[in-house]
């Protein structure tokens, strides 16, 4: 072992290279380690939720990497430990405070009763939860396991442990469907409490609105007094609408100091949500975080096998898994594949079959050809801006060269199963951490800067036709 690093920290720099940052950033960066020798290691994680989360899925894998850097056999504990990192220090006092866990707690034992009061306040429209939406026909697998289980278990306790929940994924993979899964389930239980589901981007109309006609004392009370679960939507739409991210702020505290539930989703980690205010950001790190990842195979499969069963469609098996091998990126163009399967065999008056699905969705299935190689990548990205592959592999640090092979990086990050430190060996044997900083500054730029988002979206065309 290197003395002059610590076990653990060593260990999370081998878990860096090994998970995607995502899954870094919200199971393994929250952990700190309170004590360490050769022997044994004692890791402490915020909540129990989170600490039962990563000893059951990540035990094994935490316990392989540390044992390769302490050459022996290393005992590791789980504990639970309030003041996370996550948490800055000046916060630290507020989020112990016991009044908050006592409202939510009174509120449980007697069945609850704010908000009961219906009419003025927030309008009314795009305020309902869709029936569909519920937990028994969300399909857990691999890549939406930990979200659904702290969904449910805000469902069961709302206000209690994960206040705020914030869940954050890609589009198509089932946020508002489970947001609404947990409105539904409270409502179930506590028909009387008010549940209020609403995207950020009504939440924005409100308050221009309220603005406008100079009612904003009546829009905050309203949130104030008549709202005992908040079930945000799509917060990144937030992004540099500055006004209404302090209205957001505001009503997010009253809500949060007497106990209410707040769950929020997004596409992006809050801080990667561009111009995002930081207070905001850290106040969605004050709960739980969780992720939903694209769904494996299997997952898609038991997707699909669920909705037509729902649906009354009599779906062969070999064309699920058809369906399921061709369209991956995401739940909603999977169900769309099934809707058009379907009306095109009603449509023909076929059965549905393989040939049938091939046909049907002919102008939308990716093409089988093999996934492009690094060298294809690296290849098509110096053919695009005019250099030589030697130019990307080179140390050359001018922004017409930097910038192109910064994006190259990302690319065979985004594109291929390689590593970092893989990576950083293609480009000429670059260190890993600046293959990093190239993935996480492109990353960046694709949100802030709409030509080379274009670039980027050419040559990944170019690269899988
Ligand atoms: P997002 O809000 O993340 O963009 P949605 O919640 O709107 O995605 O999901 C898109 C569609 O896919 C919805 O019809 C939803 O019911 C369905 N869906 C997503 N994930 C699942 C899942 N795991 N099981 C069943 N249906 C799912
Ligand atoms: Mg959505």
């Amino acid at each position: 072992m290197n003395s002059s690093s610590s076990l653990w920290s060593q260990a999370l720099e081998t878990i860096s290279q090994r998970v995607n940052p995502h899954v870094l950033e919200t199971y393994f960066e929250p952990i700190r380690c309170l004590e360490e020798s050769p022997e044994k290691l004692r890791l402490a994680l915020p909540n129990k939720f989170l600490r039962d989360w990563v000893a059951h899925s990540y035990q094994a894998f935490i316990q392989d990497i540390v044992e390769e850097s302490s050459g022996q056999q290393t005992e590791i504990e789980f504990t639970v430990d309030v003041v996370g990192q996550r948490v800055p220090r000046a916060e630290v006092s507020t989020l112990r405070a016991p009044r908050r866990k006592e409202a939510a707690l009174r509120r449980e034992a007697d069945g609850a009763a704010l908000g009961t009061a219906p009419a003025a306040g927030p309008s009314r429209t795009h305020r309902h939860l869709n029936e569909k939406y519920t937990f028994a026909n969300f399909v857990c697998g691999d890549s939406n396991q930990f979200a659904n289980a702290a969904c449910k278990a805000v469902a069961d306790h709302p206000g209690l442990n994960y206040n705020p929940l914030f869940l954050f994924g890609g589009t198509g993979l089932g946020k508002t469907h489970l947001l609404h899964a947990i409105g539904l389930e409270i409502k179930r239980r506590h028909p009387d409490w008010n549940v209020i589901p609403l995207s950020a981007e009504t939440f924005t109309n409100e308050v221009i609105q309220s603005i406008r006609e100079n009612r904003m004392d009546s829009l905050r009370k309203s949130y104030r007094e008549q709202c005992d679960v908040l079930l945000m939507d799509d917060i990144q739409f937030l992004a540099g609408k500055d006004r209404t991210q302090e209205e957001f702020f505001h009503t997010f505290n009253s809500l949060h100091e007497t106990g209410r539930q707040i769950v929020v989703t997004s596409d992006k980690y809050p801080n990667e949500i561009p111009d995002l205010e930081e207070r905001l950001a850290s106040r969605f790190q004050w709960g739980l975080i969780a992720d939903i990842q694209p769904p494996e195979l299997e997952t898609r499969v038991a997707i699909l096998e669920k909705k037509a069963s729902l649906d009354g469609i009599n779906l062969p098996e070999d064309v699920s898994m058809f369906l399921a091998t061709h369209v991956k990126k995401n739940v909603r163009e999977l169900e769309g594949a099934l809707v058009r399967v379907e009306a095109f065999a009603s449509i023909t008056g076929q059965e549905i079959s393989v040939e049938l699905a091939r046909q049907a969705l002919k102008d939308r299935l990716a093409p089988e050809g093999r996934p492009p190689d690094a060298d294809r990548i690296i290849k098509t990205v110096a053919g695009f801006f005019n250099l030589k592959v030697s130019d990307l592999c080179s140390d050359r640090r001018h922004k017409a060269v930097s910038q192109p092979r910064q994006i190259a990086m990302y690319l065979v990050r985004d594109l291929t199963s390689l590593s970092f430190p893989d990576i950083g060996r293609r480009f000429g044997g670059k260190d890993h951490s600046t293959v990093i900083s190239a993935c996480k500054k492109v990353k960046r730029l694709l949100e802030t800067d709409a030509s080379i988002r274009q670039s980027i979206e050419y040559i990944v065309r170019d690269l899988t036709p």
